[in-house]
């Protein structure tokens, strides 16, 4: 059972990395919506890149050997060399396409649903560590930045996602602090206590009469 799971996803992964190449395009990219025209290729994780990518590499994780298909590995690379580029230029935000000029503040196509994507490829690609762990702290900033999207208490586009990828900040640095090194153990308390008490904040907020 297990084996035709694996199978499974393994040409869902293949299938996704087919359709969303294109030739004038370094990065994965699809049109959303498909059908009745007048799509975009959004970037975010609700309907663009970086959904396409963070699914990608828990196919990854999941089945290793995926990681030795080259057509995915290079994608992967370029797709989040891509995404992370856009993300520096933007001070930790992203654009709804690429060559937008506004940046969205919602799970679906802004900087928050960067955030579980990017700690993701810490997985993928440990020699990027650092620097994807800076954008996602980055992306963290972004959302809190912006503060409570008026948009009821949904994940996508919600009070509930923007704190639930807080949240996510704060479980990454929180499940760092058993490290020998006594520097980066005090770091990584740090982040997590901002992250947490942020998360909080956003949590609280759902119950807030005034802001519903
Ligand atoms: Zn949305």
């Amino acid at each position: 059972m297990v084996e035709k799971l694996h199978e499974v996803i393994s040409d869902v992964a293949q299938s996704i990395v087919l359709n969303c190449s294109h030739p004038n395009y370094a990065y994965m990219r699809v049109i959303f919506p498909i059908s009745g025209g007048g799509g975009e290729a959004y970037l975010g994780a609700g309907h663009g890149t970086v959904g396409i990518l963070y699914f990608l590499m828990k196919a990854i994780e999941l089945i290793p050997e995926l990681r030795l298909n080259n057509q995915i590995r290079e994608k992967l690379g370029h797709s989040l060399g891509f995404i992370c580029k856009l993300m520096e230029e933007n001070n930790g935000d992203l654009p709804f396409v690429e060559g937008d000029t506004s940046v969205a503040r919602h799970f679906c196509h802004g900087a928050p649903g960067t955030i579980p994507m990017l700690l993701q490829a810490v997985e993928t690609f440990p020699d990027q560590e650092a620097k994807l762990v800076a954008l996602a702290q980055l992306a963290g900033e972004a959302t809190w930045r912006h503060g409570l999207v008026l948009k009821g208490n949904g994940l996508c586009h919600g009070i509930a996602g923007n704190g639930y990828v807080l949240h996510i900040l704060y479980r990454f640095f929180a499940n760092r602090t058993d490290c020998i090194d006594l520097k980066v153990k005090e770091t990584n308390e740090k982040n997590a206590n901002i992250w947490r008490t942020r998360a909080f904040a956003f949590a609280r907020a759902l119950y807030l009469p005034e802001v519903q």
